[in-house]
């Protein structure tokens, strides 16, 4: 009995971290609560792409990430661009205002 309930404070903390940083707060509950350790520590480390800053390949015109260092598609080399793309839930965001 007493472990299910620190396997519910492992979820509800992976679920908590993971809603503070925009990710799915059942998703990550679920992972926390069966595998505590490592889903909790994976909650805090996940990172959504959705956030991250994009631009555009000058190559082929493909929307990379802000960090990708070649595009995925042309494999062009990409420098560190002066001009950012926002991110897609920024995008989203305006889409829905
Ligand atoms: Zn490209």
């Amino acid at each position: 009995m007493g472990l299910i309930v620190i396997l519910f404070f492992f979820g509800l903390a992976g679920g908590i971290v993971a809603r503070t940083k925009g990710n799915s707060f059942l998703l990550w509950f679920t992972i926390s609560f069966v595998v505590p350790f490592l889903g909790l520590i994976a909650a805090a480390l996940y990172r959504s792409d959705s956030r991250e800053l994009r631009r555009q390949c000058p190559g082929c015109g493909r929307v990379v990430k802000l960090h990708d260092a070649v595009c995925t598609r042309c494999g062009e080399e990409l420098e560190f661009p002066s001009v950012a793309i926002a991110s897609e839930v920024a995008t989203a965001r305006q889409r829905t205002a």
